[in-house]
């Protein structure tokens, strides 16, 4: 090459003008699970969408459990403020007696069968709100409902955080942790599911909404490894295409070891920090590194992608 002209490295000449994310890895400013005071979140969606804007998010999207409510007000704010809002929720469902969490990811909002669907899983916490109730009462807590609702502070349909929240204003419990660690968590008297549909339920209302169904947390369910690759295959086989590889923070060895079960079913990867308030440890958008793996990242599924190419 002639001294005169100007060397073009490679990396100049691989580089688009402005990159979209092609890897999971290279995710920045992106979480796609948070809660509002739409359903157990201490933020209101107009002010998470503020704080997720003053955290550098621009790429989000607000999961509500069982409930798209938030999402009008967040869709505004996140307008004004610059950020692409993917509308969303996370759905309660079980499987093999377990509660599973599905989020689903809705470009086009609640459509087909989520609409009824919707209608069903309100009208089942607000039952199973009463079961807890009667159950927290034979535990010591008088007028449980009530004292929940209260701790709610709106009339928003009830979870099991309120009445975690009401034992600790009784003096019954010493925190929320010891309230879910001895009466509402997983297998706890308060922990009632009976209500709620088959996860196969729950990502077919998703797909009939034109969404992406997310396997949510699927380390938080104290599950084997073994078992988990059965969780991930009722999964799939009922239509889920995608499952968060980070949630928050965890062990990088066990979140190498899900790349691996995520990417034998060819599941896209999602990612969030399921923040629910602010002073904890989690923040909207912080969560641990994500591994370089070959999984597709879920923004890149055929019905989100035209959203988030705007954006890139
Ligand atoms: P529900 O939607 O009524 O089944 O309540 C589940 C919610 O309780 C989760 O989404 C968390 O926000 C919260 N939760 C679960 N386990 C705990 C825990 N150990 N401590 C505090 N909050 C918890
Ligand atoms: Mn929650
Ligand atoms: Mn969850
Ligand atoms: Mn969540």
């Amino acid at each position: 090459m002639p001294m005169n002209e100007t060397p073009v490295s490679p990396a100049t000449l691989a580089e688009p003008a402005s990159p979209a994310v092609t890897s999971l890895a290279d995710a920045q400013g992106i979480d796609f699970h948070m809660h509002s005071t739409a359903s157990d979140g201490a933020l209101s969606p107009a002010a998470l969408m503020s704080l997720c804007h003053e955290r550098g998010i621009n790429r989000l999207s607000l999961t509500d459990h069982d409930t798209l409510d938030g999402v009008a007000e967040a869709q505004e704010a996140a307008d004004a403020l610059g950020m692409t809002l993917l509308p969303g929720l996370e759905l309660s469902s079980q499987w093999q007696g377990m509660n599973i969490h599905v989020v689903g990811l809705l470009p086009q909002g609640a459509r087909g069968s989520l609409v009824a669907g919707l209608e069903a899983q309100a009208k089942a916490r607000v039952t199973r709100g009463e079961e807890i109730a009667r159950r927290m009462e034979k535990l010591g807590l008088s007028d449980a409902l009530a004292k929940a609702r209260a701790q709610a502070g709106s009339d928003r349909p009830l979870g099991r955080p309120d009445f975690a929240r009401a034992m600790v204003a009784d003096g019954l419990v010493k925190d929320m942790g010891t309230a879910f660690k001895k009466y509402l968590g997983s297998g706890k008297r308060g922990d009632v599911k009976a209500g709620w549909p088959y996860l196969s339920e729950v990502v077919e209302w998703i797909n009939d909404a034109g969404g992406v169904a997310v396997l949510a947390h699927p380390l938080r369910y104290g599950l084997t490894r073994r078992k988990r690759g059965l969780l991930l295959d009722a999964f799939t086989a009922a239509g889920g295409e995608a499952c968060e590889l980070v949630s928050g923070f965890q062990n990088a060895d066990v979140t190498r070891d899900l790349a691996r079960q995520l990417d034998e079913r060819g599941l896209y990867g999602s990612l969030g920090s399921d923040f629910h308030f602010p002073g904890g440890p989690v923040a909207p958008g912080s969560m641990s590194p994500v591994p370089r793996t070959s999984l597709r990242p879920v923004w890149q599924h055929p019905r989100l992608a035209a959203l988030f190419a705007e954006a890139a």
